[in-house]
């Protein structure tokens, strides 16, 4: 693998740790690789931050095909920085590019120019408790072609974020609004690709549920709009009678990582545990039977969100006394701990940088 590097002339002045909020301050340089028809991915190099200016017949400004991921990298009490799960992310951003007619990159390589980023970029890692570097590696279809048909070259691009600790002030049990009018995928569609059609879906409902108090959508089924699927940036579980249950993957549901990470904790735990389809019609008439202990939302910004209140036309189920329950607790801890190097990784999931 050759990486070219180009270093930015002057550094930008860090920011506070204890104030980054997510997704705003972005890292010295970025991670670039392109891609031509014939000639395959090729330039592999790591540039000063700047602007990209591309024609605005550029075809991802028109139809979309893009996809892309998002990861952490922690640093540990003893200044140790690590992933969590990389190759997961890079080998599930190929299985998204292959939905949408973008050619896959090399995966061992791909690793190895991440860790390079992230090594050259270290000094951005925060180091205050629950903080990390957000990871955005993404691909745009970049011909300059207004007709339609898959594009014959791309763009390769990894930003870097330093975000600040999701629950600074303690778990705050989500409001969730459940839709009856809006779908965000449908089986054979694009649902289990991380792709930006699947948010440019989910934004109509995403601003009425913030029109209802609510801060998040529960997206049901596309077909028949009965069986409960995702909540459009993160997977949900539900402890039902003190089973773990989550849909099963169907197709139209993103396959988190940090979905598989809870399934895998949480049976090693001897917990039963079950992927199945489940209605929306049942999860209410298991709550009004006392049988829903918990609520929560699993994904990379969050880990576990734990889900307060749940609203479905006019019904309204209320989870946890606006606490946090024992088992998204238990999963926070254990997947942070893993991440921050405070407990052993058993799974394989870390990659020291
Ligand atoms: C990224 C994403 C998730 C969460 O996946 P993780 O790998 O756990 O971060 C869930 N749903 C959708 C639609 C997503 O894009």
């Amino acid at each position: 693998m050759e990486i070219r590097i180009k270093k930015a002339d002057k550094l930008m002045e860090r920011p506070d740790d204890s104030n980054l909020g997510f997704g705003s301050i972005f890292t010295d340089h970025m991670l670039l690789m392109n891609y031509t028809k014939g000639k395959g991915w090729h330039d592999l190099r790591i540039e000063p931050n700047a602007p990209v200016a591309m024609p605005l017949s550029t075809m991802v400004y028109h139809y979309g095909q893009a996809v892309f991921e998002g990861l952490k990298a922690f640093r540990t009490s003893s200044g140790e920085i690590r992933l969590f799960r990389p190759k997961d992310n890079i080998a599930r951003l190929n299985r998204s590019s292959r939905s949408l007619c973008i050619p896959e990159i090399d995966e061992k390589e791909a690793l190895e120019a991440l860790t390079e980023f992230i090594r050259l970029e270290k000094d951005w890692i925060p180091s205050a408790t629950g903080t990390s570097l957000y990871v955005r590696p993404t691909i745009i279809s970049t011909d300059a072609y207004l007709g339609v048909r898959a594009s014959h070259s791309y763009l390769y691009f990894v930003i870097l974020s330093p975000v600040g600790a999701y629950y600074s002030e303690g778990f705050n049990p989500v409001k969730i609004w459940v839709t009856k009018d809006h779908v965000r995928a449908v089986r054979g569609g694009l649902g289990e690709a991380k792709t930006p059609a699947n948010y440019a879906a989910s934004l109509y409902a995403g601003e009425e549920a913030v029109k209802n108090g609510y801060t998040q959508v529960l997206w049901l089924d596309g077909v028949e709009q009965k069986y409960i699927e995702e909540v459009g940036s993160m997977n949900i579980f539900f402890v039902i009678d003190g089973e773990v249950v989550t849909p099963m993957l169907n197709r139209s549901i993103l396959p988190g990582i940090t979905r598989d990470s809870v399934l895998k904790l949480t049976t090693e735990w001897g917990m039963p545990v079950s992927e199945k389809k489940i209605t929306i019609d049942e999860l209410f008439e298991a709550h009004e039977n006392g049988k829903v202990s918990e609520v929560f939302g699993t994904g990379t910004a969050a880990v576990i969100s734990p889900v307060g209140e749940l609203k479905y036309g006019d019904k309204v189920m209320y989870i946890g006394d606006g606490k946090v329950g024992p088992v998204a607790e238990k999963l926070f801890k254990t997947v942070t701990d893993i991440q921050y190097g405070n407990i052993e990784d058993t799974h394989g999931w870390i990659e020291t940088v």
